[in-house]
């Protein structure tokens, strides 16, 4: 089965399909699931609701035929999903499919590298934002150590990933960690990006003031390190890419506030209970597990999705204000998925 691949109304094919496998988490990061909010009485997702590995097998065959050629698996914390290699190397049979990553607050690494690299997984994606552990540890409300996660990272390079660490960076937070955190990253030969911080859901205090651009990061990093630009591997890269001069270490930043990349936004997102969305900081998504579970054919559920891709105008963080940021309704990022 191969169709034409749907253009939306920007002129946007869609290329990438970012698969939430659950909305828990056991972190409490203040910029994604606040304690205040995801306490101990939160209701999460019965087990019932959340798609089912023939499922998500599925609609990534149907998405990989209109062109989907990128997967991510995200969460919440992916791997508190069981069987993650199971899926994983479901996933990567797909025909059209041409890579698969994970993102992951890396805790649970140690337990799972080696069969997640068995099963043909290559590139993971580890969250870290501080490397001082006191600090780590209240901004990961869970007291985590920053070793633990340290460790872990490790432990998936030599088990064979190519591994990327993504920092949240809050002004008056953790910026005190950015250039402790680019220069240990640079010795180990690990990418590094910078994610300027984001007004994702309702809940995360989010304002302009908070946010530590690119340009900031950058500035600082120049005063110590000679950083020259990396051209993008493909259409669409988020990330703009610097090499440290002189060695194969590289360091990216993700703009999403200060320099937004709306234009060439190719990404869908799917949420553990199935709900397609076509933009981040989309509120309303189309429930495509009503009509998995409804009988529909392959056909029935293509029409949809070519339809809901169509129809597709978003461009959310061009259009950002702190006004858009307070009063629009969001969805959680740990629900969306990143
Ligand atoms: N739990 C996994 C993790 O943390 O890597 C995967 C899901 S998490 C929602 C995916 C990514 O989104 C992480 O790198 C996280 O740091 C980032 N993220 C979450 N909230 C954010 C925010 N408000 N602004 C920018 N990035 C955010
Ligand atoms: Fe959990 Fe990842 Fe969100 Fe942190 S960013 S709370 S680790 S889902
Ligand atoms: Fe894509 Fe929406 Fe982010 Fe713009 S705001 S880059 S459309 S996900």
């Amino acid at each position: 089965m191969n169709h034409q691949t749907p253009i939306d109304r920007l002129r946007r094919p869609i290329r990438d399909l970012r698969i939430s496998v659950t909305d828990r988490c056991n972190f409490r990061c203040s910029y994604c699931m606040p304690k205040e909010i995801f306490g101990d009485d939160f209701a999460f997702m019965p087990k019932s609701e959340l798609l089912t590995f023939e499922e998500i097998e599925r609609l990534t065959r149907l998405f990989a035929s209109i062109g989907v050629k990128k997967i991510r698996l995200t969460g919440g914390e992916p791997l508190l999903r069981k069987d993650m290699p199971t899926l994983v190397s479901r996933i990567m049979q797909v025909d059209g499919v041409e890579d698969v990553g994970l993102t992951t607050n890396g805790v649970m690494l140690g337990a799972h590298a080696q069969a997640l690299h068995d099963a043909g997984l290559r590139r993971l994606n580890v969250s870290l934002d501080a490397l001082d552990s006191e600090l780590f540890g209240r901004l990961n409300g869970r007291g985590v150590d920053s070793a633990l996660i340290l460790k872990q990272i490790d432990h998936a390079v030599e088990t064979g990933f190519e591994v990327k660490v993504n920092m949240v960076v809050q002004k008056g937070v953790n910026e005190s960690e950015i250039l402790p955190m680019a220069a240990y990253f640079k010795d180990k030969g690990v990418t590094l990006r910078f994610i300027e911080f984001m007004d994702v859901g309702n809940d995360n205090g989010w304002s302009f003031k908070r946010v530590v651009t690119k340009k900031e990061i950058y500035e600082r990093l120049a005063e110590i390190h000679e950083l020259e630009p990396v051209d993008p591997d493909y259409f669409g890269e988020v990330a703009s890419r610097y090499r440290y001069k002189g060695t194969q270490s590289e360091v990216g930043f993700i703009t999403s506030v200060s320099e937004s990349f709306c234009s060439s936004c190719t990404r869908a997102r799917l949420s553990s209970n199935g709900i397609f969305y076509t933009c981040l900081f989309a509120y309303k998504g189309f429930d495509l597990r009503a009509l998995l579970r409804g009988g529909a054919s392959d056909e029935e559920i293509l029409s949809a999705i070519v339809e809901v891709w169509e129809a597709r105008a978003d461009r959310y963080s061009d259009e950002r204000t702190e006004q858009t940021a307070r009063n629009r309704k969001k969805i959680n990022m740990s629900y969306i998925g990143g």
